[in-house]
């Protein structure tokens, strides 16, 4: 019994196992290793060699393929400025299923692209576990988050600055540009009006979330998530190349190189959300969803309802608490007027010290300031810790009792001497128009005495 193999059945086994184990390599160099590693091997695959190469696009890329396969191909046929139906749909991957080399070189490209990879861990910190830095969006929610960010990238590549360079010549006069704006405005809007409502409310979603990003490298932000707002660096960036907002994140606003040629800021301003809402208005849905309501494309909040340590205030919840492992999102440049409000008395115009305060707060990043701050903890804090999830209210409590004598802590730390305290403190008015008085004493101290200024130095 153990020697009647049957040839024909084992090589119909063979083969199907050759096939299983090809749809299921992880990218494009393992199929070509492995294809060339045998004839048979070889010419199983040349079986189908369609399908086999698509499921390894779906490894490589994952469930919203259809939508990054749209893209590059988009891309790739240069696609600028078409109405709705003129550009390639996401049903393309059926329509046309065979991946030329091309698109194979585009997907694997995109696979690779660590923009959008950094973007989905940082959004998973913002919007779902505040605890971790790297993506903990379950297989739902990141197949949201990229399907959104892939239509995000499409409506830029197919209606933003490379549209406006095919439609409008330098010197076109204004007639030229307002009937091109008009234009422009339609095929947008058609664009978004392809999308369900739910679809249209994760784009939502993902396009606030990288305004946001721009709104915290603004720097007028201070211990709340930065509110999306419309400044046309946003516009500019969503305008340009959305997945390169990470950069903003990483390197601040310097690498928006914003366009200031008037006729094309006609074109970016409210790029995105412009069409989006109009699109919404029509369908007689709100602006934005409301805040009570379950948000797109989060299925769950991890410490949704977790409360400040210290005040328990209902108010601030979940999201918008801090803790060590969020604090280095509060800034990147540090909001300094924000900061520089909290300081106690008069000492934020104290003319000795008040530009190296300045500096010293630019080279502190976040993190370092308020774990700083712990250390520097006056007896009242004592229930305080530095694993405290604190709301911005207490967050800003503790940096207002604390960062004058954390700032006089850095001083003793780079070897300055410090003077003797000038019994006014930080409330010493003098401090503040008598610079001699201002290098003579310390004033990054509690008063001992009222708060009149000195008569004398
Ligand atoms: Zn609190
Ligand atoms: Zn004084």
């Amino acid at each position: 019994m153990g020697n009647t193999v049957q040839p024909m059945r084992s090589s119909f086994t063979n083969a199907d196992l050759v096939e299983c184990v090809l749809v299921s390599l992880p990218d494009f160099r393992c199929l070509a290793s492995t294809i060339l590693t045998s004839k048979t091997i070889y010419n199983v695959f040349q079986q189908h060699p369609r399908s086999v190469v698509r499921s390894v696009a779906y490894n490589l890329v994952g469930p919203a393929l259809p939508q990054a396969l749209r893209l590059v191909r988009c891309q790739n046929a240069q696609l600028y400025s078409k109405p709705i139906d003129e550009l390639l749909g996401e049903d393309d991957i059926q329509k046309n299923p065979a991946l030329s080399s091309e698109d194979i070189i585009s997907l694997v490209a995109i696979s690779a692209c660590v923009q959008i990879q950094e973007l989905e861990s940082l959004f998973s910190w913002r919007m779902k576990d505040r605890r971790f830095k790297t993506s903990q969006l379950s297989l739902a929610e990141s197949t949201r988050f990229q399907k959104a960010m892939y239509r995000l990238c499409l409506f830029s590549a197919a209606y933003g600055c490379k549209a406006y360079q095919s439609v409008l010549e330098p010197d076109s006069d204004l007639e030229e540009v307002e009937s091109a704006l008009e234009a422009a405005r339609t095929l947008r809007k058609g664009f978004f009006d392809s999308f369900s409502t739910p679809e249209l409310r994760d784009i939502q979603r993902v396009e606030m979330f990288l305004r946001g990003i721009i709104a915290r490298a603004e720097g007028d932000c201070f211990t709340t998530i930065p509110p999306a707002t419309y400044s046309p660096e946003s516009s500019y960036a969503l305008y340009c190349a959305p997945h390169k907002v990470i950069d903003v994140y990483k390197e601040g606003l310097d690498c928006i190189d914003i366009c200031e040629e008037e006729d094309e800021e006609l074109f970016f301003h409210n790029f995105m959300d412009g069409p989006l809402t109009s699109v919404l208005a029509d369908r007689k849905e709100p602006n934005i969803i409301p805040v009570k309501q379950k948000q797109a494309i989060i299925d769950e909040v991890i410490g949704e309802h977790d409360r400040c340590s210290q005040c328990q205030s209902d108010i601030v919840q979940g999201l918008d608490l801090w803790g060590p492992s969020n604090w280095s999102y509060l800034w990147d440049t540090p909001p300094l007027y924000s900061i520089t409000q909290l300081l106690k008395g008069y000492v934020s115009a104290n003319l000795a010290d008040k530009a190296h305060f300045t500096t010293v707060l630019r080279e502190t990043s976040a993190a370092e300031l308020v774990e700083g701050l712990f250390d520097y903890k006056t007896p009242a804090y004592y229930t305080w810790n530095k694993e405290d999830w604190l709301c911005r209210q207490c967050l800003e409590k503790l940096m207002r009792d604390h960062l004058h004598i954390w700032y006089l802590g850095q001083k003793v730390k780079r070897g300055d001497v410090i003077p003797g305290n000038c019994w006014y403190g930080y409330n010493c008015r003098t401090q503040t128009h008598k610079l001699e008085h201002a290098q003579k004493l310390n004033h990054w101290c509690e008063p001992i005495k009222g708060d009149a200024p000195p008569t004398n130095i």
